[in-house]
């Protein structure tokens, strides 16, 4: 079967990204025996989608660039593209609900990016976004389900066999596929061998329930410490749920206990904060669902208040 985003893409990925991006270090971990943390937390912006964004944004054509790019997301894709956009010296967009706090808003303005505030739900902010694609000519980058976002995401596939050729197995989060997808697809590539797995919470994990079914379906929303890997996969899904179906061996769940000690345990062993949804990985080897030895767990980001990550230092959940 061809999918729809490929090594070559990949590469080419890599090559349009290098400069613009980090390349994140990899550390062994002291405590868990064989278990190496790719360090993506520390990745500009504090998550890995720069990656996926920066190449969408240098994907597009000088005249569809010169007009600028626009998505709803106020998390870490927004940051991205908002991010990604200013280094290309073009406009991003940011539509956002009232619902949306100052405090969100804020930081999207910091970032460089417009905001556009309308409506009273994250869909009439998406109904926004068409209509500024269709009137004005913004170009949307989604923050998943596309074929230059997910190459981009690949490009971590690349740097991690860069530095442990043949690792056992790898870890990543999980939420709409974009990550795992080309994690997976760069990995499969160049290491058949290798396991993929991804990680979800167990409350609310949308592509751990559309795989089951085998089919897109939507799920609760409920709060997690992995808000990052909260939101639908979309139930028109184009790429990523196809692409996990074909390239994931495994999908783990974790409780929320387990993503708060994976958080204090990566703080304990790297000195850094990463996000609930960074920390789904270790917690699955903590939890004993995945072995140590072997594998490598992608900390996918750090942008976590510092007020709650000091909470769950001091051992709450939330
Ligand atoms: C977006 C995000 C994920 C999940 O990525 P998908 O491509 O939606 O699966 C995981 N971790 C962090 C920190 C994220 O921002």
């Amino acid at each position: 079967m061809t999918l729809p985003v490929t090594l070559d893409d990949i590469r080419a990925a890599e090559a349009r990204i290098r400069g613009h991006v980090r390349r994140t270090p990899m550390l062994a971990d002291p405590r868990l025996s064989g278990l190496v943390l790719k360090m993506e937390h520390r990745q500009e912006t504090g998550a890995f989608k720069l990656r996926g964004a920066t190449n969408a944004v240098l994907s597009l054509p000088p005249e569809r660039l010169a007009r600028g790019v626009v998505t709803a997301s106020t998390g870490n894709h927004g940051r991205a593209l908002a991010h990604a956009a200013r280094a290309a010296g073009v406009r991003a967009v940011v539509c956002l609900s009232r619902l949306v706090p100052p405090n969100k808003v804020a930081a999207v303005r910091e970032l460089g990016a417009e905001v556009r505030i309308t409506g009273d739900s994250q869909d009439e902010a998406m109904a926004e976004v068409a209509r500024a694609v269709a009137a004005e000519g913004l170009t949307e980058v989604p923050p998943f389900d596309d074929p230059a976002v997910v190459a981009g995401q690949g490009t971590l596939g690349l740097e991690i066999l860069g530095d442990l050729p043949a690792p056992r197995q790898v870890l990543v989060p999980l939420s709409g596929g974009g990550l795992a997808s080309g994690v997976a697809a760069a990995v499969k590539a160049l290491s058949p061998q290798t396991r993929m797995v991804g990680v979800s919470m167990e409350r609310g994990a949308a592509m751990a329930a559309s795989l089951a079914a085998g089919h897109p379906v939507t799920v609760a929303e409920l709060p997690t410490l992995a808000d990052s890997l909260g939101g639908g996969v979309g139930l028109e899904n184009r790429i990523t749920f196809a692409m996990c179906r074909a390239l994931l061996d495994e999908v783990i769940l974790v409780s929320e206990d387990e993503i708060a000690a994976a958080m204090r345990h990566i703080h304990a062993v790297t000195g850094d904060a990463v996000e609930g949804a960074a920390a789904v990985g270790v917690a699955a080897v903590l939890a004993g669902r995945a072995p140590a030895a072997g594998t490598v767990a992608l900390l996918s980001g750090g942008n976590i208040a510092p007020e709650a990550f000091a909470r769950i230092l001091d051992g709450g959940r939330a």
